[in-house]
């Protein structure tokens, strides 16, 4: 009954029974015990149709508050939002991840404190935290499994030391998974099949499935960077392997490839200017790599069938010549039945992706009927 109730329209007790099909005493159980804990409020009457109008009653998203940390390789941003996952406040700091597990998650833990007593809210109104991190994660504990680019954060338990510092459920999932659910939550609600390829200094995907993250057995799903490209013929992947998408449709690999032939460029962002101000070369090289990407994606779209592919990270700031590549590939790849309907486009949530994401993350598991109902069984103890 939340969940159908989620969506925000006011309902009366009789709409409810009627959507439901529950009986009216089950119905006026719970709605008593959603109000009692918050998760509904009353919205207002109904018209009446004689007698006394009908009390109708919506979904409160302002209950609880949720915590979304978005941690990058330099950079952090932590927002707090509410059980809609509409942010109320946020904070973006410089914060190397290289430093280690405990001079950054208590960083997070501080920006978090503040966000809470600027709102005005309690640690007791926490209803959890979601944190991306810049590497792979081992979603069921919460714990980073041999990131590349996060030395001592190997196995460590990030939810324990967020918890011992906010309380509250700790979620922690990589950062492309995190963007998926942030850019599918707020653009993309109503499509059940979605892939988020993030192409930046790496590339990854997150794959939306049934309307459901699917993150695979040890949440190693998406990992589409390290997948053999066409035109990768030898060459040396950070990973040690050859021939990797990442090697040569990155930001480092595209930067490499234009310094080789001369063109003054030095990193992604100085790239991504490049292709905006209009360089040929530049262009040229942007639209090789979507190529690159699109004929991985083929085989993801032929596996998976997608409605929406979304394109994020730093790299789609050039989205034109990046969308070209990968839609000249793909459309052209792929059998008529999978692309009827397929559509490729930018990511929206910009810079919010990610807080919005891991705040989402929070909100489907404290929302879920399983976790309600332990949170209505405890209240009424
Ligand atoms: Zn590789």
């Amino acid at each position: 009954m939340l969940q159908l109730m989620r969506d925000g329209r006011p309902r009366t007790r009789a709409e409810l029974i009627q959507l439901t099909g529950l009986a009216r005493s089950t119905v006026g159980a719970r709605v008593d015990s959603l109000l009692a804990a918050g998760l509904l409020k009353p919205a207002g009457e109904s018209r009446s149709t004689g007698g006394r109008p009908p009390v109708r009653f919506a979904f409160n998203p302002t209950a609880a508050v949720v915590i979304g940390a978005d941690l990058g390789a330099t950079h952090a941003t932590v927002g707090l939002t509410d059980l809609d996952g509409t942010v109320i406040s946020d904070r973006t700091v410089e914060l190397d991840i290289a430093s280690g597990p405990v001079p950054v998650l208590d960083r997070v833990v501080d920006l978090g404190r503040e966000l809470l007593k600027e709102a005005k809210r309690s640690r007791a109104d926490l209803a959890g935290v979601g944190i991306g991190l810049p590497g792979p994660v081992e979603h069921s504990t919460g714990r980073p499994a041999s990131p590349p680019i996060m030395p001592g954060w190997d196995g460590y338990d990030v939810p324990a030391h967020v918890s011992a510092g906010l309380g509250g459920p700790v979620l922690v999932d990589n950062d492309v998974n995190i963007m998926a659910l942030g850019e599918h939550a707020t653009v993309h609600p109503h499509v059940d099949h979605l892939v988020f390829v993030k192409v930046a200094t790496g590339i990854g995907a997150g794959i939306i499935s049934g309307g459901q993250l699917h993150r695979g057995a040890q949440g190693a799903a998406g990992d589409l960077g390290h997948v053999a490209a066409p035109h990768g013929d030898g060459v040396l992947c950070r990973c040690g392997n050859v021939g990797c998408l990442e090697a040569v449709a990155s930001g480092p690999a595209i930067v490499g490839r234009l310094e080789r032939a001369g063109v003054d460029v030095h990193d992604t962002r100085a790239l991504v200017d490049l292709v905006r101000g209009g360089n040929p070369e530049a262009i040229a090289e942007m639209r090789a790599a979507g190529r690159e990407i699109g004929a991985v994606l083929a085989s993801t779209v032929s596996l998976l069938n997608p409605q929406v592919i979304v394109v994020g990270g730093l790299l789609i700031q050039c989205a034109e010549s990046l969308l070209a590549g990968i839609r000249e590939v793909v459309y052209g790849r792929s059998l008529p039945l999978a692309t009827e309907q397929l559509q490729i486009v930018a990511a929206r949530t910009g810079g919010h992706a990610g807080v919005i994401g891991a705040a989402t993350m929070v909100i489907q598991h404290v929302l879920s009927a399983e976790e309600v109902e332990r949170q209505l069984a405890n209240l009424a103890s």
